[in-house]
């Protein structure tokens, strides 16, 4: 029986040498801790996906209706319908 180094409470098994003498408590606040940590982290990526794709696809060059000049279409029947 050993000590928490965590929360200095009683500590029953000895959890090798990353936990050591952490109680279950401590191990599973700790684990939490550490999702919680990652998925922010992950949400963090994700955003910066997002946003890296948004700006990608803002940045593109619109078509512009320019081709007015160059481009007219021609349909003589419904401009001018024979009586
Ligand atoms: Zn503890």
């Amino acid at each position: 029986m050993g000590t928490c180094q965590s929360c200095g409470g009683p500590c029953l098994t000895y959890k090798g040498s990353v936990w050591q003498w952490t109680c279950q408590t401590c191990v599973r606040l700790a684990m939490d801790a550490r999702a919680a940590r990652a998925d922010a982290k992950d949400q963090q990526n994700r955003e910066r996906l997002v946003h890296s794709l948004k700006t990608h696809s803002s940045g593109r060059t619109t078509p512009k209706g320019g081709g007015s000049d160059s481009y007219v279409p021609h349909r003589p029947s419904a401009f001018a319908p024979n009586p």
